[in-house]
């Protein structure tokens, strides 16, 4: 029912940048090999995420916009820790809260579309598009003026979804990520672009670590690979001198989700603790990979947060993986 959508809506999307972040994992989720995300006026009027993914058939589209429809739970009604969705809420929310039009073509189908307007589910109509899905959400919380006020500046806006795609590009470094402002007339302006990267996991994330921090970062960045009981981490953690004045190029991930969790961000403190002031943050891409019944990665919708089975655990791994590899280059 469209109200509760709108209730539910505000739990999964608070701004622009975190309905970029349901779309393009639906589009990673979706096994896309390249992901394009235009956004205009911040996100505020049009955010549009096209991918080469398996593409939703015409029948499943109504499906897709329904509360808890999901093809990402298996018969066991076990999680598939594989990929981003489980919950079937980011479609029908995005749905309730602005105008989401759907195109979609699977390999061998014909393409199709549907739309739904503050809740109101349109009819599915054959579409011309290539292979994979082209998901448009324009004048996001037209539905909830409330929100609207919540909303930043566009500059701001966008900001924080260059910061999600840059989080999902190091997530996913074999998949080419392009991300450009449509705002206004013009062919639009292309902020940030990845292209796939090749090889094993760790050069391919060194790759994507030139692409997202700067190849002098990458160059000078420590790699780190290291486990205990259980718990692997893996990535790379930047020198002191390369430590910036906000947490920006802090990436951390869980089971290859990214994570923003106070308990990480914390351990790459202490780890700089004797070689930082308090006003520099470290630079860092680190991933945990770890059995799912040692962390819960769902205490929100959103996702950001997570829970170990064993905190200290985490925290002393990261700890003294990065001080070992500091100490290894002469700090
Ligand atoms: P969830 O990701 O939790 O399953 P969503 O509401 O985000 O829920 O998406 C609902 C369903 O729509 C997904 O389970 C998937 O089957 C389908 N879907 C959404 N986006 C895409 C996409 N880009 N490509 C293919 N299928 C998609
Ligand atoms: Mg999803």
């Amino acid at each position: 029912d469209a109200a509760i959508n709108r209730i539910a809506a505000g739990e999964v999307v608070e701004r622009p940048a975190s309905a970029v972040k349901e779309l393009v994992e639906n589009a990673i989720d979706a096994g896309a090999r390249r992901i394009t995300v235009d956004y205009a006026d911040g996100g505020k009027t049009l955010i549009r995420v096209t991918d080469d993914g398996c593409g939703i058939s015409g029948a499943d589209l109504p499906l897709a916009l329904s509360r808890h429809a999901t093809s990402k739970i298996d018969g066991s009604d076990l999680l598939n820790i594989h990929t981003f969705g489980f919950r079937g809420e980011a479609l029908p929310s995005l749905g309730a809260v602005g105008r989401l039009s759907i195109a979609s073509r699977p390999e061998g189908e014909d393409g199709a579309q549907i739309s739904v307007n503050g809740g109101q589910m349109g009819a599915v109509k054959p579409a011309a598009l290539n292979g994979g899905t082209v998901v448009t959400l324009r004048d996001l919380f037209f539905a909830t003026p409330a929100r609207l006020k919540f909303l930043r500046t566009d500059r701001a806006e966008a900001q924080a979804i260059g910061d999600v795609v840059k989080r999902l590009a190091m997530a996913e470094p074999f998949v080419q990520f392009v991300l450009r402002d449509v705002s206004g007339e013009g062919a639009g302006r292309e902020v940030f672009r990845a292209g796939a990267e090749q090889g094993d996991m760790f050069a391919a994330l060194h790759g994507r670590l030139a692409g997202v921090l700067g190849r002098e970062f990458a160059e000078n960045a420590l790699a780190i690979d290291a486990q205990r009981e259980g718990l692997h981490l893996t990535g790379y953690a930047a020198l002191p001198t390369y430590s910036r004045g906000s947490a920006v190029a802090q990436y951390l991930f869980v089971n290859g989700r990214p994570v923003r969790d106070k308990l990480l961000v914390g351990a790459l403190r202490g780890a700089y603790f004797d070689f930082l002031s308090r006003d520099r943050h470290p630079a860092a891409a680190l991933f945990i990979g770890c059995d799912p019944t040692l962390v819960d990665v769902n205490v929100h919708p959103a996702k950001s947060e997570v829970r170990f089975r064993d905190p200290g655990l985490a925290r002393g791994l990261i700890v003294s993986a990065l001080r070992h590899a500091l100490a290894e280059a002469g700090h």
